[in-house]
Protein backbone atom coordinates (compact mmCIF):
# COMPACT_ATOMS: atom_id res chain seq x y z
CA UNK A 1 0.00 0.00 0.00
CA UNK A 2 3.13 2.10 0.59
CA UNK A 3 3.60 2.88 -2.73
CA UNK A 4 0.16 3.31 -3.99
CA UNK A 5 0.62 6.80 -4.18
CA UNK A 6 3.44 6.64 -6.22
CA UNK A 7 1.83 4.02 -8.22
CA UNK A 8 -1.39 6.14 -8.92
CA UNK A 9 0.93 9.44 -9.74
CA UNK A 10 2.54 7.48 -12.45
CA UNK A 11 -0.47 6.63 -13.61
CA UNK A 12 -1.87 9.87 -13.84
CA UNK A 13 1.18 11.34 -15.70
CA UNK A 14 1.13 7.99 -18.18
CA UNK A 15 -2.37 9.85 -18.86
CA UNK A 16 -1.44 13.00 -19.31
CA UNK A 17 1.27 12.31 -21.09
CA UNK A 18 0.43 9.41 -23.66
CA UNK A 19 -3.16 10.07 -23.29
CA UNK A 20 -3.29 13.10 -25.94
CA UNK A 21 -1.80 10.31 -28.84
CA UNK A 22 -4.04 7.95 -28.00
CA UNK A 23 -6.90 10.90 -28.14
CA UNK A 24 -5.54 11.74 -31.48
CA UNK A 25 -5.49 8.51 -32.58
CA UNK A 26 -9.63 7.92 -31.42
CA UNK A 27 -10.43 11.62 -32.66
CA UNK A 28 -9.13 10.33 -36.57
CA UNK A 29 -10.96 7.00 -36.12
CA UNK A 30 -14.20 8.69 -35.24
CA UNK A 31 -13.64 11.24 -38.36
CA UNK A 32 -12.93 8.26 -40.47
CA UNK A 33 -15.17 6.09 -39.18
CA UNK A 34 -18.06 7.50 -36.78
CA UNK A 35 -18.78 4.96 -34.35
CA UNK A 36 -20.16 5.69 -30.88
CA UNK A 37 -17.50 3.26 -29.45
CA UNK A 38 -14.60 5.28 -30.71
CA UNK A 39 -16.57 8.32 -30.04
CA UNK A 40 -17.72 7.58 -25.90
CA UNK A 41 -13.98 6.40 -25.87
CA UNK A 42 -12.68 9.99 -26.71
CA UNK A 43 -14.97 11.69 -24.55
CA UNK A 44 -13.68 9.49 -21.57
CA UNK A 45 -10.01 9.49 -22.23
CA UNK A 46 -10.38 13.49 -22.43
CA UNK A 47 -12.34 13.92 -19.33
CA UNK A 48 -9.36 11.83 -17.60
CA UNK A 49 -6.70 14.00 -19.10
CA UNK A 50 -8.55 16.85 -18.06
CA UNK A 51 -8.98 15.11 -14.36
CA UNK A 52 -5.31 14.46 -14.97
CA UNK A 53 -4.43 17.71 -15.66
CA UNK A 54 -5.83 19.38 -12.80
CA UNK A 55 -4.50 16.83 -10.09
CA UNK A 56 -0.73 17.48 -11.83
CA UNK A 57 -1.80 21.41 -10.96
CA UNK A 58 -3.12 20.98 -7.64
CA UNK A 59 0.33 18.77 -6.70
CA UNK A 60 2.76 20.85 -8.22
CA UNK A 61 4.11 17.93 -10.35
CA UNK A 62 6.15 20.00 -12.65
CA UNK A 63 7.97 17.39 -14.40
CA UNK A 64 4.83 15.66 -15.46
CA UNK A 65 3.19 18.68 -16.25
CA UNK A 66 6.59 19.47 -18.57
CA UNK A 67 5.95 16.35 -20.45
CA UNK A 68 2.18 16.72 -20.56
CA UNK A 69 2.14 20.17 -22.22
CA UNK A 70 3.80 19.55 -25.77
CA UNK A 71 2.23 16.10 -25.76
CA UNK A 72 -1.36 18.53 -25.37
CA UNK A 73 -0.22 21.23 -27.56
CA UNK A 74 0.86 18.46 -30.44
CA UNK A 75 -3.11 16.75 -29.97
CA UNK A 76 -4.45 20.05 -30.16
CA UNK A 77 -1.91 20.40 -33.50
CA UNK A 78 -3.13 17.63 -34.85
CA UNK A 79 -6.64 18.60 -34.44
CA UNK A 80 -6.08 21.54 -36.00
CA UNK A 81 -5.74 20.02 -39.13
CA UNK A 82 -8.87 19.24 -40.18
CA UNK A 83 -10.08 23.02 -39.64
CA UNK A 84 -10.95 24.91 -42.41
CA UNK A 85 -8.01 26.33 -44.60
CA UNK A 86 -9.33 27.33 -48.07
CA UNK A 87 -7.18 27.76 -51.17
CA UNK A 88 -7.25 31.60 -52.34
CA UNK A 89 -9.35 31.88 -55.47
CA UNK A 90 -7.87 31.12 -58.66
CA UNK A 91 -6.84 33.40 -61.84
CA UNK A 92 -10.08 33.14 -64.05
CA UNK A 93 -9.95 31.11 -67.07
CA UNK A 94 -9.74 32.33 -70.08
CA UNK A 95 -10.05 28.95 -71.98
CA UNK A 96 -13.15 28.61 -74.14
CA UNK A 97 -14.74 25.39 -73.82
CA UNK A 98 -13.33 23.10 -76.12
CA UNK A 99 -15.03 21.58 -79.18
CA UNK A 100 -16.32 17.70 -78.91
CA UNK A 101 -18.54 15.49 -81.74
CA UNK A 102 -19.46 12.62 -79.16
CA UNK A 103 -21.24 10.15 -81.92
CA UNK A 104 -24.80 9.16 -81.64
CA UNK A 105 -25.32 6.72 -79.40
CA UNK A 106 -22.70 7.75 -76.58
CA UNK A 107 -23.84 7.50 -73.19
CA UNK A 108 -22.98 7.45 -69.39
CA UNK A 109 -24.60 5.57 -66.61
CA UNK A 110 -23.21 4.78 -62.94
CA UNK A 111 -22.70 1.75 -61.40
CA UNK A 112 -22.35 1.91 -57.80
CA UNK A 113 -20.60 -0.92 -56.10
CA UNK A 114 -21.12 -0.03 -52.75
CA UNK A 115 -21.16 3.09 -49.72
CA UNK A 116 -18.42 3.86 -47.02
CA UNK A 117 -20.10 5.75 -43.98
CA UNK A 118 -17.62 8.41 -43.15
CA UNK A 119 -17.84 12.03 -41.73
CA UNK A 120 -17.53 15.55 -43.65
CA UNK A 121 -14.85 15.97 -41.21
CA UNK A 122 -12.99 13.46 -42.65
CA UNK A 123 -13.65 14.60 -46.95
CA UNK A 124 -12.31 18.49 -46.48
CA UNK A 125 -10.82 20.75 -43.83
CA UNK A 126 -13.89 22.44 -42.02
CA UNK A 127 -15.92 19.71 -42.54
CA UNK A 128 -18.20 18.98 -39.36
CA UNK A 129 -17.21 15.74 -37.43
CA UNK A 130 -20.88 15.32 -36.50
CA UNK A 131 -22.19 15.75 -40.07
CA UNK A 132 -22.29 11.98 -41.19
CA UNK A 133 -21.82 11.50 -44.81
CA UNK A 134 -21.87 8.45 -47.28
CA UNK A 135 -18.81 7.87 -49.34
CA UNK A 136 -19.71 6.63 -52.57
CA UNK A 137 -17.46 3.66 -54.31
CA UNK A 138 -19.07 3.53 -57.77
CA UNK A 139 -18.06 2.92 -61.56
CA UNK A 140 -18.90 4.77 -64.55
CA UNK A 141 -19.46 2.95 -67.86
CA UNK A 142 -19.78 5.20 -70.93
CA UNK A 143 -20.63 3.72 -73.67
CA UNK A 144 -19.24 4.83 -77.35
CA UNK A 145 -19.30 3.20 -80.70
CA UNK A 146 -15.50 2.88 -81.21
CA UNK A 147 -16.01 0.89 -77.88
CA UNK A 148 -17.04 1.54 -74.53
CA UNK A 149 -15.09 2.15 -71.26
CA UNK A 150 -15.35 1.95 -67.24
CA UNK A 151 -13.84 4.81 -65.58
CA UNK A 152 -12.33 3.48 -62.44
CA UNK A 153 -14.16 -0.25 -61.23
CA UNK A 154 -15.70 0.74 -57.37
CA UNK A 155 -15.91 -2.92 -55.32
CA UNK A 156 -14.80 -5.85 -56.83
CA UNK A 157 -16.04 -9.41 -56.60
CA UNK A 158 -12.57 -10.02 -54.35
CA UNK A 159 -12.70 -6.91 -52.22
CA UNK A 160 -12.97 -8.96 -48.94
CA UNK A 161 -9.72 -10.40 -49.28
CA UNK A 162 -7.99 -7.23 -50.51
CA UNK A 163 -8.75 -5.25 -47.83
CA UNK A 164 -7.06 -7.96 -45.62
CA UNK A 165 -4.08 -6.88 -47.35
CA UNK A 166 -4.58 -3.54 -45.48
CA UNK A 167 -3.28 -1.91 -42.53
CA UNK A 168 -4.76 -2.87 -39.25
CA UNK A 169 -5.57 1.11 -39.02
CA UNK A 170 -7.12 1.54 -41.86
CA UNK A 171 -9.62 -1.52 -41.81
CA UNK A 172 -10.67 -0.03 -37.93
CA UNK A 173 -11.24 3.26 -39.85
CA UNK A 174 -13.22 1.42 -42.72
CA UNK A 175 -16.97 0.79 -42.76
CA UNK A 176 -18.38 -0.53 -45.72
CA UNK A 177 -21.28 -1.42 -47.09
CA UNK A 178 -21.13 -3.09 -50.65
CA UNK A 179 -23.61 -3.32 -53.31
CA UNK A 180 -23.41 -5.66 -56.45
CA UNK A 181 -20.31 -5.16 -58.34
CA UNK A 182 -20.12 -3.23 -61.30
CA UNK A 183 -19.35 -6.72 -63.23
CA UNK A 184 -22.30 -8.32 -61.78
CA UNK A 185 -24.69 -5.30 -62.26
CA UNK A 186 -23.47 -5.64 -65.95
CA UNK A 187 -23.87 -8.99 -66.59
CA UNK A 188 -27.19 -9.23 -64.99
CA UNK A 189 -28.52 -6.96 -67.38
CA UNK A 190 -26.74 -8.60 -69.93
CA UNK A 191 -24.41 -6.65 -71.27
CA UNK A 192 -22.31 -8.38 -73.87
CA UNK A 193 -18.70 -7.29 -73.15
CA UNK A 194 -16.99 -7.64 -76.19
CA UNK A 195 -18.20 -3.83 -76.33
CA UNK A 196 -16.38 -2.96 -73.57
CA UNK A 197 -12.93 -1.50 -74.76
CA UNK A 198 -11.00 -0.14 -71.58
CA UNK A 199 -10.97 0.25 -68.18
CA UNK A 200 -9.51 3.74 -67.49
CA UNK A 201 -8.69 4.64 -63.99
CA UNK A 202 -8.70 8.43 -62.70
CA UNK A 203 -5.90 6.79 -60.20
CA UNK A 204 -4.84 3.45 -58.90
CA UNK A 205 -6.32 3.24 -54.63
CA UNK A 206 -7.62 0.26 -54.14
CA UNK A 207 -11.02 1.94 -54.42
CA UNK A 208 -10.91 2.74 -58.27
CA UNK A 209 -9.01 -0.57 -59.00
CA UNK A 210 -10.89 -3.67 -56.73
CA UNK A 211 -13.62 -4.35 -59.45
CA UNK A 212 -10.40 -4.83 -62.47
CA UNK A 213 -9.76 -8.63 -62.26
CA UNK A 214 -13.77 -8.95 -63.04
CA UNK A 215 -12.96 -8.13 -66.55
CA UNK A 216 -10.36 -10.62 -67.06
CA UNK A 217 -8.84 -9.60 -70.98
CA UNK A 218 -9.74 -5.77 -70.89
CA UNK A 219 -7.07 -3.32 -70.97
CA UNK A 220 -6.66 -1.18 -67.71
CA UNK A 221 -5.62 1.96 -68.76
CA UNK A 222 -3.13 4.25 -66.63
CA UNK A 223 -0.71 7.32 -67.32
CA UNK A 224 3.28 6.22 -67.40
CA UNK A 225 3.61 8.13 -64.01
CA UNK A 226 0.46 6.04 -62.18
CA UNK A 227 1.99 3.21 -63.60
CA UNK A 228 5.32 3.29 -61.83
CA UNK A 229 3.60 4.32 -58.54
CA UNK A 230 1.87 1.18 -58.49
CA UNK A 231 5.40 -0.73 -59.08
CA UNK A 232 6.90 1.44 -56.55
CA UNK A 233 4.64 -0.67 -53.38
CA UNK A 234 3.55 0.80 -50.31
CA UNK A 235 0.33 -0.11 -48.96
CA UNK A 236 -1.95 2.22 -50.91
CA UNK A 237 -1.70 0.36 -54.49
CA UNK A 238 -2.04 -3.42 -52.93
CA UNK A 239 -4.55 -4.10 -54.54
CA UNK A 240 -3.88 -2.79 -57.86
CA UNK A 241 -0.41 -4.61 -57.57
CA UNK A 242 -2.75 -7.46 -57.54
CA UNK A 243 -3.88 -7.01 -60.67
CA UNK A 244 -2.75 -8.89 -63.61
CA UNK A 245 0.25 -6.65 -65.11
CA UNK A 246 0.11 -7.48 -68.45
CA UNK A 247 -3.32 -5.73 -68.38
CA UNK A 248 -1.89 -2.06 -67.25
CA UNK A 249 -1.46 -0.47 -70.74
CA UNK A 250 -0.15 2.56 -70.63
CA UNK A 251 -0.57 5.94 -72.36
CA UNK A 252 0.89 9.26 -72.65
CA UNK A 253 -0.66 12.84 -73.16
CA UNK A 254 -0.04 13.73 -77.15
CA UNK A 255 -2.66 16.11 -77.08
CA UNK A 256 -3.25 20.10 -76.65
CA UNK A 257 -3.66 22.40 -74.24
CA UNK A 258 -7.23 21.64 -72.68
CA UNK A 259 -8.95 23.70 -70.06
CA UNK A 260 -5.95 25.36 -68.67
CA UNK A 261 -4.38 22.22 -68.35
CA UNK A 262 -1.16 21.85 -70.54
CA UNK A 263 -1.43 18.49 -72.09
CA UNK A 264 -4.50 15.66 -73.10
CA UNK A 265 -5.43 12.92 -74.96
CA UNK A 266 -8.19 12.49 -76.37
CA UNK A 267 -9.28 9.04 -76.51
CA UNK A 268 -11.12 8.36 -79.50
CA UNK A 269 -10.45 11.86 -81.88
CA UNK A 270 -13.41 13.10 -81.23
CA UNK A 271 -13.25 15.29 -78.17
CA UNK A 272 -16.07 13.02 -76.68
CA UNK A 273 -13.04 11.52 -74.32
CA UNK A 274 -10.74 13.49 -73.34
CA UNK A 275 -8.25 12.68 -70.11
CA UNK A 276 -5.67 15.21 -68.38
CA UNK A 277 -3.06 14.86 -66.05
CA UNK A 278 -4.48 16.01 -62.87
CA UNK A 279 -1.20 14.67 -60.35
CA UNK A 280 -1.45 15.82 -56.59
CA UNK A 281 -3.85 12.44 -54.88
CA UNK A 282 -1.56 10.42 -56.40
CA UNK A 283 1.26 11.63 -58.94
CA UNK A 284 -0.51 9.73 -61.77
CA UNK A 285 -3.81 10.67 -61.21
CA UNK A 286 -5.88 12.20 -64.30
CA UNK A 287 -9.61 14.04 -65.06
CA UNK A 288 -11.88 12.94 -67.23
CA UNK A 289 -13.33 14.94 -69.31
CA UNK A 290 -16.65 13.24 -70.87
CA UNK A 291 -18.87 15.13 -73.29
CA UNK A 292 -22.58 14.00 -75.17
CA UNK A 293 -24.31 14.27 -77.59
CA UNK A 294 -26.22 17.50 -77.04
CA UNK A 295 -23.56 18.93 -75.31
CA UNK A 296 -23.76 17.63 -71.25
CA UNK A 297 -20.54 17.54 -70.34
CA UNK A 298 -18.98 15.95 -67.00
CA UNK A 299 -16.00 16.27 -65.34
CA UNK A 300 -14.17 12.95 -63.68
CA UNK A 301 -11.76 14.04 -60.98
CA UNK A 302 -11.01 10.97 -59.47
CA UNK A 303 -10.03 11.71 -55.33
CA UNK A 304 -8.84 14.82 -56.09
CA UNK A 305 -11.16 15.99 -53.26
CA UNK A 306 -13.68 13.64 -51.91
CA UNK A 307 -16.89 16.57 -51.81
CA UNK A 308 -18.34 19.07 -53.59
CA UNK A 309 -16.92 21.46 -50.81
CA UNK A 310 -13.74 20.41 -52.02
CA UNK A 311 -13.25 22.28 -55.20
CA UNK A 312 -16.15 25.42 -54.30
CA UNK A 313 -14.85 25.85 -51.17
CA UNK A 314 -11.36 24.91 -52.46
CA UNK A 315 -10.79 23.30 -48.95
CA UNK A 316 -8.28 20.14 -49.65
CA UNK A 317 -8.23 16.77 -47.47
CA UNK A 318 -7.38 17.34 -43.60
CA UNK A 319 -3.74 17.22 -43.07
CA UNK A 320 -3.76 13.65 -41.62
CA UNK A 321 -5.84 12.44 -44.30
CA UNK A 322 -3.37 14.14 -47.26
CA UNK A 323 -0.74 12.70 -45.35
CA UNK A 324 -1.62 8.97 -45.29
CA UNK A 325 -2.16 8.85 -48.54
CA UNK A 326 1.07 10.58 -49.51
CA UNK A 327 -0.73 13.36 -51.25
CA UNK A 328 1.92 16.02 -53.10
CA UNK A 329 0.90 19.31 -51.77
CA UNK A 330 2.52 21.35 -54.53
CA UNK A 331 0.79 19.26 -57.78
CA UNK A 332 -2.31 18.93 -55.28
CA UNK A 333 -2.90 22.71 -55.04
CA UNK A 334 -2.01 23.95 -59.16
CA UNK A 335 -4.30 20.40 -59.59
CA UNK A 336 -7.36 22.20 -57.11
CA UNK A 337 -7.17 25.83 -58.47
CA UNK A 338 -7.48 24.27 -62.12
CA UNK A 339 -10.65 22.42 -61.59
CA UNK A 340 -11.81 25.48 -59.52
CA UNK A 341 -11.47 28.15 -62.22
CA UNK A 342 -13.23 25.74 -64.40
CA UNK A 343 -16.28 24.99 -61.85
CA UNK A 344 -16.41 28.74 -61.65
CA UNK A 345 -15.89 29.63 -65.83
CA UNK A 346 -18.17 26.69 -67.05
CA UNK A 347 -20.58 25.85 -64.49
CA UNK A 348 -22.62 23.33 -67.04
CA UNK A 349 -19.80 21.28 -66.71
CA UNK A 350 -20.88 18.48 -64.30
CA UNK A 351 -17.94 18.02 -61.68
CA UNK A 352 -18.01 14.80 -60.36
CA UNK A 353 -16.12 14.17 -57.33
CA UNK A 354 -15.64 10.22 -56.92
CA UNK A 355 -17.19 9.75 -53.57
CA UNK A 356 -20.00 12.38 -53.45
CA UNK A 357 -23.55 11.07 -54.46
CA UNK A 358 -24.52 14.45 -55.76
CA UNK A 359 -22.16 14.58 -58.90
CA UNK A 360 -23.71 11.88 -60.24
CA UNK A 361 -26.94 12.96 -59.58
CA UNK A 362 -27.62 13.60 -63.36
CA UNK A 363 -26.33 10.43 -64.50
CA UNK A 364 -28.35 7.23 -64.80
CA UNK A 365 -27.87 3.90 -63.06
CA UNK A 366 -27.47 0.83 -65.08
CA UNK A 367 -30.11 -0.95 -65.32
CA UNK A 368 -31.98 -3.35 -67.82
CA UNK A 369 -33.80 -0.94 -69.47
CA UNK A 370 -30.79 0.89 -70.23
CA UNK A 371 -30.13 -2.01 -73.08
CA UNK A 372 -31.21 -1.03 -76.98
ZN1 LIG B 1 -7.68 7.80 -53.92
Amino acid sequence: MAHFPQTGAALLSLVVVAGPAVLGLLAGLYICRPSPYFLATAIALTAAILGCDGWIIAHRHWIAGGLALPAQIACLIFLDGYAASPLPAPAPLSDLLPSASPPAGMALFALPTGMNRRTAAFAYRGGSPWEKRDFVLAAVLVRHPKGDVVIDTGLGKTIVSQLRQAPCLFRLGTNLERSRTAADQLDAAGYDRKHLRYILLTHAHWDRVSGAPDFPGVPVLVTVAERQFIGEGGWATTTAQGVNAAAFQEYTFDGGAYLGFTHSRDLYDDGSIVIVPAPGHTPGSVIVFVTLPGDARFAFIGDLVWRFEGFLERNPLPWFEAKTIGEDPVAFRQTLLQVSAIATRYPQITIVPAHDPRGYAGIPEWSRSTLR
